[in-house]
């Protein structure tokens, strides 16, 4: 049995924040709503979505939340029990939507996916990132009812948030290579068509590098469609695979070598530099695309040393071991990865 778990509804627009509440009425995901961000966003959007929610006469509660972990989750879940709430609204850029995706899976009621930014996949995939569940990678929730994007609030957001998207879109080439190689070598299971809807989304955005290095609204919007694209071929696949492979291995192991350096799409980015080389792909061309852009290529334009590449790339393959990709036919050793690392330029 293959189960596809889809949103119901992605709406892509300008100016499209005060119609939330009736994009919500038509959902009908209940009149009670549980608003989860961080303080900047609030200041940013906050006004009018309330205003748009009030006017349709949505009951609404609302929820300033912190870092991205097990125990903040556990907070929001409670929260959504004590306020009575039919569902929830997750609006930022990573950490409230990691947030709300998780406390509405444990609450079982609906999430909309509000994204202020275009940095990761995760505003619209079945997947989530916390501290403290003993895992460094993504949990399986439930994917998002609807995906509200609003070009115009997301490009007012730093270059530097739209370009760790694009890495993280640009690492799919790989995340689908390892796939295919998986199930070729173990036998797990294989979908064509998200493989493809992955490809699809990396393959816009390597097509499109110098104008999104313009960061214009048209621009923006390929890249929020493209990470809604990704997310969903997620959703097709029933798990993260077409999404994420050795690079993003790479990129979870820099998260314990080199903490706080580089944004999780940048060192995907970079990792899948590195991987296509071992797959034998065309890695200059992610490479030039990634650097067109304006996304770090070196290891050093994140603040991480040599040293630190290299013992992430070998402590890559222990972060996830039932994850096949190509760095269970590679055995990296200190020289090995180093030269790897080198020759494609990252230091
Ligand atoms: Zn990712």
């Amino acid at each position: 049995m293959h189960v596809m778990e889809l949103p119901r509804k992605v709406v892509v627009g300008d100016e499209i924040i005060r119609d939330m509440g009736n994009i919500l009425e038509e959902l009908e995901v209940g009149a009670s709503a549980l608003i989860v961000w961080g303080p900047n966003v609030k200041k940013i959007v906050g006004d009018e979505l309330l205003e748009s929610l009030e006017k349709k006469s949505f009951k609404i509660n609302w929820e300033i939340v912190g870092p991205s972990t097990f125990q903040e989750v556990e907070r929001i879940s409670k929260l959504t029990k004590k306020t009575r709430a039919s569902f929830l609204i997750g609006v930022g850029g990573g950490r409230s939507i990691d947030i709300a995706k998780l406390s509405s899976f444990n609450s079982r009621i609906p999430f909309v996916s509000v994204p202020t930014s275009a940095s990761h996949d995760g505003i619209s995939s079945p997947f989530a990132s916390v501290k403290g569940l003993n895992r460094p990678y993504s949990v399986v929730a439930k994917p998002p009812i609807a995906i509200v994007a609003d070009i115009s609030v997301i490009s007012k957001a730093p270059f530097k948030l739209l370009e760790s998207g694009c890495g993280d879109l640009v690492s799919k080439r790989t995340a689908v290579r390892d796939w295919e190689l998986s199930h070729g070598k173990t036998g797990e299971y294989f979908g064509g068509y998200s493989a493809n809807l992955a490809l699809l989304s990396a393959d816009l955005v390597i097509d499109n590098a110098s104008s999104i290095s313009t960061q214009d609204q048209d621009a923006v919007r390929v890249v929020v469609e493209a990470l809604i694209s990704a997310g969903v071929a997620a959703g097709i696949a029933g798990s993260s695979r077409p999404c994420s492979g050795s690079e993003h291995l790479f990129s979870h192991a820099m998260d314990i070598v080199a903490p706080g350096k580089g944004m999780h799409g940048e060192k995907c980015g970079m990792g899948s530099i590195m991987m296509a080389k071992l797959h034998g792909l065309d890695y200059i061309q992610i490479r030039d695309a990634l650097s067109l852009i304006g996304c770090p290529i070196k290891a050093s334009e994140i603040g991480a040393t040599a040293d630190e590449v290299v013992k992430a790339l070998l402590l890559a393959r222990d972060i996830r071991k039932e994850r096949y990709t190509i760095l269970n036919e590679t055995n990296l050793t200190d020289e090995t990865a180093r030269s790897l690392a080198k020759d494609v330029g990252l230091f």
